[in-house]
């Protein structure tokens, strides 16, 4: 069976445009063509300070992976790109690539390793935005809300940006 995966990708560190070219390359080549895209887009640094602004974006894939194989599938891209260090306990750092699991399909997904929807996606722009592009129409399963929604009101001058 096919779902559509929905991934936010973000990096401050190297050549930003190359790594996430990179990255959704590899993605490709691990899950099959990349249905859509957004732009990258500049972002500052959420929840850490760092000199080093984000360049971000969202991508959507068709996968046949489970959601725990996908995972193991994007820590692995992380890794071939040079990501060394996690977050951990909430504390974030400059990385050369991150690669989250905004949405499978309609699932919520909850384990020690994985949080489906990305349990802080509703609260950030740099994901929303991206995602937004590609996805407007996308239900966020457990708030039962579109993506433009959910964008619109974590940041109502969206709509007129
Ligand atoms: P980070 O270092 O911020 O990329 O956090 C990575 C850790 O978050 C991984 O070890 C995953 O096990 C965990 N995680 C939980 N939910 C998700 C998700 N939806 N997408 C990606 N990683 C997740």
């Amino acid at each position: 069976m096919v779902t559509k995966v929905y991934l936010g990708l973000g990096t401050n560190l190297g050549n930003k445009e190359e790594n996430l070219t990179r990255a959704i390359e590899l993605l490709s080549l691990a899950l099959g063509p990349c249905m859509a895209c957004s732009t990258f887009i500049e972002t500052e640094p959420w929840g850490f300070e760092s000199s080093n602004g984000f360049l971000n974006c969202a991508a959507a894939f068709d996968t046949e992976l489970s959601p725990h194989e996908l995972l193991d599938a994007t820590e692995h891209i992380e890794r071939e790109l040079g990501r060394t260090l996690k977050s951990e306990d909430g504390n974030y750092h400059d990385r050369i690539i991150d690669i989250d699991i905004l949405l499978y399909g309609n699932e919520i997904v909850k384990s020690d390793r994985l949080t489906i929807p990305h349990p802080l996606m509703h609260k950030r722009d740099f994901v929303l935005e991206p995602l937004a592009a590609i996805a407007p129409d996308a239900i966020h399963p457990l708030l039962r809300k579109s993506i433009g929604k959910l964008l619109e009101e974590l940041r109502p001058s969206s709509i007129n940006r």
